[in-house]
């Protein structure tokens, strides 16, 4: 017999949303909870996000997506909830008992073997995977070369392995934009960003400071309608699309490759979910939720990527925040609640909010200078400091001389804007290779931004730099990269007995 134990609570994933809701659930008294985790470590997908841009509104910082996560893993371990880690959850079923309904649920791992384990709630929080190759139905034969963006993220975040050197990107979502500076960064061409729609899926910031700045083209209304190659893909055919996404037919174009990324969408990994019967929304492919966060089984909550697919972390722990607070409820008043139905609302507030999302995005003007009559120019600009994207139009006299600056609504996007015009800057994040831990790579950053100019400087600084763990996050592993004056510091903590 498989061993059995009970917990108040017990969360499915360790990534953002699983560690937020646990220190909900702790904060509010419940502290009989366990994390269940198929990797090797807590933290989610964010520990193949090196890039900076997490944690603006948590934390008032631009944090890397591991430096964000060890933000939270910390805490979780100060606290002493407990966490199991390459552990696979298969099943949940409710149970009923003397006690009232329980959840029981089954977890596999090489560690503990197979287990059983009753939870009075369980707070679903396993996030999402890419869209395959499989779901776009383009001809072709199935070369190698052919990978999601999240897959050669990983390859070259985690592993430091390189998927290809000659690249197109279909699909113009954040992680497809982020890909492509990444593969740029790392020595590869990036040929062109394909995107369907008449507008990318990607944050403003991304479109500007992950293709504009390297020349990358963002090909709108255009997809990939045949791959070519047996063995490995040797180019793509890149179609434009009509007003109903149909490839037209003499606008076929050539693009010579040797790997294609797929960066079309994510879904809820909702296997667990749609197993034990769970109400499931057409619209987010996540259960459905009333406003407590309580899916249509009485105390399973929902909470993170899981329940729909979030462009800001901060928004995912905000929300498993509040999944937490809901269940310590469930679990204070369970021997009531335990026998009432819940209904869950179809038109929450979460549903709403992703409704808004998928409307409100539109892909950035590049910067234009417009010469006036006096001699003067006159830049117009996307402000990126923030999700509002202000137009922003500076005026300069002569190389640098800031005459005016109008349209942006805050003080940000005024230094935003005269920087860009004048002396643009930008955080550097990579990788380096490391000795000494079970890492092959570590994540580093610049510790402000470098001079846009002085960029490719810096990578190869970076390329030229191996260091010996143990490394601890934020270690100064070069004082003054590329004669900047900034000093090059790890974003992850590498070979330490205990990874704090
Ligand atoms: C490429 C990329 C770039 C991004 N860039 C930004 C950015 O710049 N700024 C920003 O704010 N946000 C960004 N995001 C979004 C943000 O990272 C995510 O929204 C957030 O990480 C989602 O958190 P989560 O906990 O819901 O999911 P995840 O981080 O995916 O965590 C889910 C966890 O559940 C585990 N799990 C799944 N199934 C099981 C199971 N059956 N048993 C046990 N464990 C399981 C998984 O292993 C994983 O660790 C980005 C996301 C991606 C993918």
């Amino acid at each position: 017999m498989p061993e059995q134990k009970n917990y108040d609570a017990i969360i499915i994933g360790g990534g953002p949303a699983g560690l937020a809701a646990a220190l909900s659930l702790y904060e509010n008294d419940v502290k009989d909870i366990l994390i269940l985790e198929r990797d090797r470590e807590l933290g989610g997908i964010l520990n193949q996000c090196i890039h900076n841009g997490f944690g603006l509104h948590t934390f008032n910082e631009e944090l890397t997506g591991p430096e964000y996560a060890k933000r939270y893993i910390h805490m979780t371990k100060e606290a002493g909830i407990a966490y199991q880690l390459n552990t696979m959850v298969v099943n949940i079923v409710p149970v009923q008992t003397e006690d009232g309904v329980f959840k029981e649920v089954t977890a596999t791992s090489s560690e503990f073997g197979f287990q059983q384990l009753r939870a009075r709630a369980v707070i679903l929080a396993m996030g999402c995977r890419e869209k395959p190759r499989g779901a776009l139905n383009i001809p072709g034969y199935r070369p190698a070369g052919i990978y999601s963006a999240g897959t050669a993220q990983k390859f070259v975040n985690m592993d430091g392995l390189m998927p290809g050197r000659e690249v197109v990107i279909l699909g113009s979502g954040d992680i497809g934009l982020i890909m492509a500076r990444r593969m740029t960064l790392e020595g590869a061409k990036v040929k062109l960003v394909a995107e369907i729609m008449p507008h990318s899926g990607g944050l403003k910031r991304n479109i500007v400071q992950c293709l504009e700045d390297f020349d990358i083209p963002l090909l709108l209304r255009h997809t990939i309608t045949e791959i070519r190659g047996k063995n490995r893909v040797e180019s793509v055919v890149i179609s434009e699309v009509d007003e109903n996404l149909k490839p037209i037919p003499g606008t076929e174009e050539e693009v010579k490759c040797d790997t294609l990324l797929l960066s079309v969408g994510l879904i809820p990994e909702n296997e667990l979910s749609r197993n034990m019967g769970l109400t499931m929304s057409p619209a987010t492919r996540g259960a459905v939720v009333g406003e407590n966060l309580e899916t249509s089984c009485p105390g399973v909550f929902a909470c993170g990527n899981v329940l729909h697919v979030h462009d800001l972390v901060d928004n995912v722990s905000k929300e498993a925040e509040k999944a937490g607070r809901y269940a310590a409820e469930y679990i204070r008043s369970f021997a009531l609640r335990s026998s009432l139905k819940n209904e869950p609302d179809p038109e929450s507030t979460l549903m709403k909010q992703f409704a808004r999302r998928n409307t409100t995005k539109n892909v950035s003007d590049p910067v234009k200078a417009v010469e006036n009559p006096d001699g003067t120019r006159t830049y117009t600009l996307p402000c990126i400091s923030c999700p509002a994207g202000c137009i922003v139009s500076v005026t300069v006299r002569g190389e640098s001389e800031i005459l005016s600056v109008s349209g942006n609504s805050c003080e940000k996007g005024e230094v935003y804007a005269k920087n860009e015009v004048t002396a643009p800057v930008r955080i550097l994040t990579s990788n380096v290779r490391i000795s000494g831990s079970d890492r092959e790579v570590l994540p580093v950053k610049t510790a402000s931004a470098v001079p846009k100019e002085k960029l490719w400087e810096c990578v190869k600084a970076v390329k030229e730099l191996k260091v010996q763990a143990p490394v601890r996050i934020g270690d100064v592993l070069l004082e003054d990269i590329a004669g900047t004056g900034v000093a090059l510091i790890a974003s992850s903590d590498a070979g330490l007995s205990e990874q704090f």
